[in-house]
C-alpha cells in the first residue's frame, strides 16, 4: 500500500477529498496586524548581514514542508523570508525526490495569499527529482532516478544548490526530504519488486532486495556529497502485509516472499512456506469475510486468530517485515553519518502508523527506532483525524471485528489508543473542532513517552489540510498543545503551498510564546539493532 503523503486513504478507498470553503474571510479578518519578528536563526549559524536571533529565540527545530517547485514559483527569497517572518521558520524540509508526494494539487487547494499569484499545478509536467543524479555513487545497484529531460518545467535549475545562499544569509537550514512510494519511473525498478502470496510480483520494492538497500544506499551518499545539505528526512507510507490485508485485502496486499525475504525468514529460524501459507489463508479468509461469503459461528476476529494460532510462523514474518524497513532507514543513517556526522537524520512517520494502525504501533516503540533515528516527525493532522479514522476502522470492521457495528468498532479504536471519543465525527466529516488540540497533545505526549527521552519527537502540525476549516486560534492552540506536550520542535505540514498567512502568524505566535515547557532532554539508546 503507497498513499503519497496522506492524499490518499489506506486500502481502495477513495480519497476523502471533499473541498471544504475556506473560511478565507475569517482567517483574513482574524489575521491580526502584522507581527514582525526578529530571525529565529539557530544561534551557531548567525545570520550573515541579517537580522540576529532573538535573545530568547526559540532553540529547537521550528520547520517547514515545502514543495520544491513552490520555492521556484515564488521565488527562493520570497519563500524563506515569508515564512520566516511569520512563522519563526528556521528549517525547511524539501523534496529532493517526491515519490510519494503529490506535486500536483488543485488550484482550490493552494494558498493564495503568498504575494505570488498561484500556478496551475495540475497542467505541468514536473519533475520528481530535484536534484543532480551522480551515476559514479551507484555501485551497488542498477536502479537509477528518472533521469529529468527537457520536457520538464525547472530541468536546467538546481534549487538544492541555488538556495543555500539565500538560507545561510537567513540564518536557516535545509533538510532533504524524500518520500518513497513504488517505481514511479526508476529505472530498473521490476528487479527489485516484492513477491505476493501466489508468487507473482507487485509494484513495491523490497525491503530486503540487496539492489533496492543500496539504491537508498547511494541516493543518500550522492546527496550528502554533491549538496551542503543540513539535515535528512525519509518516509514510506506503507503498511505491513497483515495491516495491508485486513485494510484492503486486494491479492497483493501481503508481501514479499522473494528469495531475499525467505533467506531472511531462514536466517530467524522461520519457515518462509509456512508463513506463506498462513498469509495465503489469512488473506482469503479476509476476502470472503469482505465479499459478506462467511459469517463465522465462532465469530470473526476468531477466524483470524485461528489462523494465527495454526501458523505462527505469519506474526514472525511479519515482524521481520518492520525490521527490514527499519534496516533500510539504519543504512540510510549510516550512510549519512560517514558523510556528515553532524547532520540529522530522521523519519516522517505517517498519520496512519501514528494514529490509526496499531499492528504497526505494536511492531515496534519510538524508543526502539532511537538507535538510527535522531528525530521521528510524528503526523498529528488535528481537523482530518476523525474521518480518516472512521475510514481506516470501518475497513477493519468489514473484515476481522466484522460482529461489531461500525460505532463499536470505532469506540474500541479510541479506547485502544486513548483518544477523546469527542473526536470522532457522527458522520464522514471533519472532528469538531473543540476536540483538535486535545488529540494533538494527548499524541504528542504518546510519541514523546513511546521516546522514552531517546528520539526527538517533532509534531507534524497540519494545517490547511483539505477538509479542515483551521482559523489562526486554532492552530496558535494546537502548537502550543504541542509544545506542552513535550515536544522537541514541530514541523508544519502537510505543505507550504496550502498554509495561508494568516495561519502562518499564527504559528510564529505560539512559537515564541514565553509559557512553553522545556522539551526533555535526550539520553543515549543503543539496545536495539534492526
Ligand atoms: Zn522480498
Amino acid at each position: 500500500m503507497n498513499h503519497g503523503e496522506d492524499e490518499r486513504l489506506p486500502g481502495d478507498l477513495p480519497a476523502d477529498r471533499r473541498d471544504f470553503m475556506r473560511h478565507l474571510a475569517a482567517l483574513i479578518a482574524a489575521a491580526g496586524a502584522g507581527l514582525h519578528w526578529p530571525g529565529v536563526a539557530d544561534a551557531q549559524q548567525p545570520a550573515a548581514g541579517g537580522p540576529m536571533p532573538a535573545k530568547d529565540a526559540v532553540r529547537d527545530l521550528v520547520g517547514i514542508q515545502m514543495g520544491p517547485h513552490t520555492m521556484l514559483d515564488e521565488g527562493i527569497e520570497h519563500c524563506l523570508d515569508l515564512i520566516q517572518e511569520t512563522a519563526a521558520i528556521d528549517t525547511i524540509f524539501v523534496y529532493s525526490h517526491a515519490y510519494g508526494g503529490d506535486l500536483h494539487k488543485p488550484l482550490n487547494l493552494l494558498a493564495t495569499d503568498h504575494g505570488v499569484p498561484v500556478k496551475d499545478q495540475q497542467a505541468r509536467k514536473l519533475p520528481l527529482v530535484w536534484v543532480k543524479r551522480h551515476d559514479e555513487y551507484y555501485k551497488d545497484t542498477t536502479l537509477r532516478h528518472p533521469a529529468i529531460d527537457t520536457s520538464f518545467a525547472y530541468h536546467d535549475r538546481d534549487l538544492f544548490a541555488e538556495m543555500m545562499r539565500p538560507l545561510r544569509q537567513r540564518g536557516m537550514k535545509v533538510y532533504a526530504r524524500i518520500l518513497e512510494a513504488g517505481g514511479r519511473g526508476i529505472e530498473n525498478f521490476p528487479r527489485v519488486a516484492t513477491t505476493n502470496v501466489y508468487g507473482r510480483p507487485t509494484g513495491t520494492g523490497c525491503w530486503n532486495h540487496p539492489e533496492y538497500i543500496g539504491f537508498w544506499r547511494a541516493t543518500v551518499e550522492d546527496l550528502f556529497r554533491s549538496y551542503d545539505l543540513d539535515g535528512f528526512q525519509w518516509g514510506a507510507e506503507r503498511a505491513s502485509p497483515l495491516t495491508n490485508i485486513i485494510q484492503n485485502g486486494n491479492d497483493n496486499s501481503a508481501a514479499c516472499f522473494c528469495q531475499f525475504c525467505r533467506a531472511r525468514g531462514k536466517a530467524h529460524g522461520i519457515d518462509a512456506d509456512r508463513a506463506r501459507q498462513g498469509f495465503e489463508e489469512i488473506l482469503l479468509y479476509v476476502q470472503r469475510l469482505r465479499a459478506g461469503q462467511v459469517k463465522p459461528p465462532d465469530g470473526a476476529a476468531v477466524g483470524v486468530l485461528r489462523i494465527l494460532l495454526r501458523y505462527p510462523e505469519v506474526l514472525a514474518w511479519e515482524y521481520q517485515y518492520r525490521l527490514s524497513r527499519e534496516a533500510v532507514m539504519k543504512t540510510m543513517y549510516d550512510q549519512i553519518k560517514a558523510i556528515k556526522p553532524g547532520a540529522p537524520v530522521g523519519w516522517h512517520v505517517d498519520h496512519w502508523a501514528t494514529s490509526m494502525d496499531i499492528i504497526a504501533r505494536s511492531a515496534m516503540s519510538y524508543s526502539e527506532m532511537a538507535p538510527w533515528s535522531d528525530y521521528l516527525k510524528v503526523v498529528v493532522y488535528h481537523a482530518v483525524t476523525g474521518p480518516r479514522v472512521r475510514s481506516w476502522v470501518s475497513n477493519v470492521q468489514r473484515s476481522v471485528l466484522g460482529d461489531l457495528t461500525l460505532e463499536e468498532a470505532l469506540d474500541l479504536h479510541y479506547e485502544l489508543f486513548g483518544y477523546d471519543k469527542a473526536l470522532r465525527p457522527t458522520a464522514n466529516a471533519p472532528a469538531p473542532p473543540g476536540t483538535w488540540r486535545d488529540y494533538v497533545f494527548r499524541e504528542t505526549r504518546r510519541s514523546v513517552a513511546s521516546a522514552e527521552g531517546t528520539t526527538k519527537i517533532y509534531p507534524g502540525i497540519g494545517f490547511n489540510v483539505p477538509g479542515a476549516t483551521d482559523d489562526p486560534d486554532t492552530i496558535y492552540q494546537v502548537v502550543l498543545k504541542a509544545y506542552e506536550a513535550g515536544a522537541n520542535g514541530i514541523v508544519a505540514s502537510r505543505e507550504y503551498e496550502e498554509m495561508t498567512v494568516p495561519n502562518l502568524r499564527a504559528m510564529g505566535r505560539a512559537v515564541r510564546a514565553p509559557q512553553r515547557a522545556p522539551a526533555r532532554a535526550l539520553v543515549n539508546n543503543s539496545r536495539m539493532s534492526p
